[in-house]
């Protein structure tokens, strides 16, 4: 079953080199790529082999998003929260707090479909996901799991424990993530916040994490009322609770934001290992300030943070907004952006191998090679130019149709889930 790619333009997402080529890509999780000068003849194809070609077309590697909620995909379009919210807590009450207690388990299946189709026509073939759906938490991970398969995007999920709505909620969210681990998926120990986040909970988190040699993936002084509240309710900081809880020796864990850190905070955030998930859009969005990254060591990938699924953007909006920030370059900004395929191998994760691919119809207005790619790559690559999409060997877009599952019927369905759910918030 092996994958030709003919006539390619291919460029190696390491070294930036570019190869007139044919390509054989292998399928599976561990499936490889290998460059041809020629390709097998028709009468050498094995049953199952497949030609596509792709003269005029760049092939690389294809993309990954560092920190997504596909909770909130329902959300666009929908009615205003019954208070317009005037600060982050406000608007995680007024708005995604009401969103996640009101998702059920359709709600849910639709908004992981209705994500992992945007991902995957975006050229994103992994996900690393954090879930919140507190009265419909059993089996949640399993049937974003199952849609993200069907349609053929690799994942990492969690579900995103907190104290926030009681007891119950808690221990099932942590019951959630046991069975979940323990099933032989990959995945994380999700938490939401420090400052819903008990430290009972925090705890048995952690313990879990290294039950399941995983690691924790939770917001991180996303707002400044994330350090007040530890200040006030255990009189350090957030950074500090979490290592004093041993979540920095877990070198899988996942922090997202790490906006509001002081400086040994930083210090110590650089001298861990764990790694940083940066989502500027949300940040601008949320108007919560905006983090120095350059500041918190080399271990920083991209995300959304659910706001979209579309990395090339989210690399942009991080490029531009770093240049008053922290005067980031082109070098940089590529290197944040790959960034998670080094965190996904270097932690022994599967799904994000050399036979993950995108296809690109990128008609470039001037030259374009090894020399130049980074200012193409900021300055005009987009995920318009997302021609065909290769996920673990496998062809799963193709001239910008999805070749997996049927996508007006996905889109029908999420319509009709999205209006279920808004009517169901105004309850
Ligand atoms: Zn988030």
């Amino acid at each position: 079953m092996t994958l030709y790619l003919k006539n390619t333009t291919f460029i190696d997402w390491k070294t930036l080199e570019f190869h007139s080529t044919h390509l054989a890509v292998s399928p599976g999780i561990d499936g490889r790529v290998e460059l041809l000068d020629t390709l097998p003849s028709e009468s050498e194809l094995n049953d199952g082999d497949s030609i596509l070609d792709c003269h005029n077309r760049l092939v690389t590697k294809s993309f990954v998003c560092g920190h997504h909620h596909i909770y909130s995909a329902l959300a666009r379009g929908m009615p205003p929260p019954s208070k317009i919210p005037q600060n982050f807590s406000e608007i995680l009450e007024y708005i995604w707090w009401h969103v996640d207690k009101t998702l059920d388990k359709e709600m849910i299946e639709a908004s992981a479909l209705v994500s992992a189709l945007y991902c995957i026509k975006n050229g994103v073939t992994f996900v690393i996901d954090h879930h919140a759906s507190p009265f419909a938490i059993s089996g949640s991970l399993e049937t974003i799991a199952a849609a993200f398969d069907r349609v053929g995007v690799s994942h990492l999920l969690c579900y995103e424990i907190s104290d926030r709505d009681g007891d119950g909620p808690r221990e099932q969210g942590l019951q959630e993530t046991a069975d979940y681990l323990s099933s032989g998926r990959q995945g994380h120990v999700g938490l939401h916040a420090s400052f819903t986040v008990g430290n009972e909970l925090l705890q048995k988190a952690v313990a879990l994490a290294h039950k399941h040699n995983t690691g924790i993936h939770v917001h991180v002084a996303e707002d400044r009322a994330d350090q007040e509240a530890c200040q006030k309710d255990y009189g350090q900081r957030v950074l500090e609770r979490l290592r004093d809880a041993g979540l920095l020796d877990l070198q899988k864990s996942i922090l997202a934001h790490c906006i509001h850190l002081d400086e040994a905070e930083k210090e110590l955030l650089r001298n861990s290992g764990v790694w940083v998930v940066q989502n500027v859009e949300s940040n601008q969005n949320n108007n919560v300030g905006l983090a120095n990254c350059a500041q918190l060591g080399e271990h920083i990938m991209l995300g959304t943070d659910g706001m979209h699924s579309d990395m090339l953007r989210s690399a942009k909006a991080a490029f531009l907004s770093g240049q008053a920030v922290e005067g980031i370059d082109f070098d940089g900004i590529y290197r944040r952006f790959r960034n998670a395929h080094t965190y996904i191998q270097t932690n022994g994760f599967s799904g994000d191998d050399d036979n993950s691919l995108v296809i690109l119809d990128y008609n470039a207005p001037t030259e374009i090679n090894a020399d130049n790619f980074l200012g193409h790559f900021v300055y005009g690559l987009d995920s318009s130019h997302v021609d065909s999409v290769v996920s673990c060997g496998k062809l799963v877009v193709k001239n910008k149709k999805l070749l997996t599952v049927d996508e007006n019927e996905i889109l029908a369905f999420s319509r009709e889930m999205g209006n279920r759910l808004w009517e169901k918030m105004k309850r």
